[in-house]
């Protein structure tokens, strides 16, 4: 890993060998073909169940529900892995672990986690996570219309979701649905129920290594044991969320030392005008922006592992890591880009693949300018998202 400070030196010996195998794994497995798989739009659904016996899905379960009971710096240490080669990778496990195996972790009866949780861990069951829907993603309550209506011992969930990552691969949906009372409430919906539908999402420039659709619930009906239990209000899925950025602010710095070094080595054997551009003062500004704030990334995102562990982890905190480390992965990989030169627009080159993937990280689980009116709230105590925010601030809190 490029680390300028030694973070490494404060991992534990178990977190560098989890680290140092994820990374082995990952460039033999994926490495050589993500190019094509991003390319074709594929996710590499082979791998899936591969992905399981590595530990990358679920690590910090406990054992009994098929985890590792691994810790917090552990887990961005595989979300750094798997983005250092692909956000679509990344994506994928983020979804299965922090937004699926989470909520029915933290909120699911002892019968659900004992149903769902081991075959997730495993890979054998794929879940997605649908929260945001077609009127926008930012405003989640404001702009939730699906409803769950019950009906003598089951619900009847009806509504459209929208950008579901593994919409199209997963056996069950998480599916937050506003109940008569007009709760938000999370159910566990399988994909193969009727009046369920996914529509794989196609044409995008971004992410394409990753399965993105609509699901359509019509009249779907689901026992009342299908509801997580112990959860209500949007607390729910913002308090997934705050798991799933946890791990993009480790994945992104994988993204940005990817471009980095692909960059310095473009950059030391590219000749012009007599010697390496790396020589260049242009060219040196560039590279120092990106490993100074690769170097101050993964210091914020250790002490937020150290946090999380300790119990004492805020999602405003979160939200300044997830924000700063995409966006300065996201530059990163534009002047990466930029320092390739025409070889940069090709996908023989990583960056400008990693670079139309962050577009993706920077808006998804909260864009950049949303993150930055939860920490404009957090410091000055003014709310700036808008009047119908403020329920969901109390329950960030
Ligand atoms: C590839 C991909 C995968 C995704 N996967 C999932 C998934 O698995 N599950 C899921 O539930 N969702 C998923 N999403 C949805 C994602 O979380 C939303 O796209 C995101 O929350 C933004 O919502 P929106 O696209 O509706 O934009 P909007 O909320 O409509 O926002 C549009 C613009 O307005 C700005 N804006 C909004 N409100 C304000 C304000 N108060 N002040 C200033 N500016 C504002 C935003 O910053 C943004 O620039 C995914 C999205 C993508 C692209």
């Amino acid at each position: 890993m490029f680390d300028f400070y030694q973070v490494t030196d404060l991992l534990t010996p178990e977190e560098r060998e989890i680290q140092k195998a994820a990374r082995k794994f990952l460039e033999a497995e994926c490495l050589p073909y993500i190019a094509e798989w991003w390319e074709k739009a594929e996710f590499p659904t082979h791998l899936i169940k591969k992905f399981g016996e590595m530990g990358f899905l679920g690590p910090s379960l406990p054992p009994e529900y098929g985890g590792q009971g691994a810790s917090a710096a552990t887990y961005g240490l595989i979300s750094y892995e798997l983005e250092r080669i692909d956000s679509g990778l990344r994506s994928f496990c983020s979804v299965q672990s922090s937004l699926v195996m989470y909520p029915i972790w933290a909120y699911g009866s002892e019968e659900q986690k004992r149903a769902y949780l081991p075959r997730l861990a495993s890979g054998e069951l794929v879940g997605c996570f649908g929260l945001t829907e077609p009127d926008g993603g930012s405003d989640p309550d404001g702009n939730m219309k699906t409803r769950a209506r019950k009906d003598g011992g089951d619900y009847v969930l009806s509504g459209t979701k929208m950008w579901i990552t593994n919409g199209n691969l997963a056996h069950l949906a998480v599916v937050w649905a506003k109940d008569e009372e007009g709760e938000v409430r999370g159910f566990i919906v399988p994909t193969d129920s009727k009046g369920f539908r996914a529509n794989k999402i196609q044409h995008k420039a971004s992410l394409r290594a990753s399965v993105t659709s609509e699901l359509v619930l019509e009249e779907v009906r689901v026992p009342a044991s299908a509801m997580l239990p112990g959860v209500k209000g949007l607390k729910g899925p913002l308090s997934c969320l705050t798991q799933a950025r946890y791990g993009i602010a480790w994945g992104a710095l994988g993204a940005l030392e990817a471009v980095y070094t692909e960059a310095l080595e473009f950059a030391q054997s590219r000749t012009t005008f007599g010697a390496p551009i790396a020589s260049r003062q242009l060219v040196q500004e560039k590279l120092v922006r990106m490993a100074a704030n690769h170097t101050k990334g993964l210091l914020l995102a250790w002490r937020l592992a150290q946090l999380k562990d300790a119990g004492k982890l805020k999602p405003a905190q979160v939200s300044l890591a997830k924000r700063d480390n995409v966006r300065a992965a996201l530059n990163g990989a534009r002047a990466a880009r930029e320092i390739l030169g025409g070889s940069g627009i090709t996908l023989e080159y990583h960056s400008i693949r990693h670079m139309l993937n962050l577009e993706t990280v920077d808006t998804y689980e909260g864009t950049h300018d949303i993150h930055t009116l939860i920490l404009g709230r957090e410091f000055t105590g003014h709310n700036a998202l808008g009047e119908s925010a403020k329920k969901a601030a109390l329950s960030l809190r």
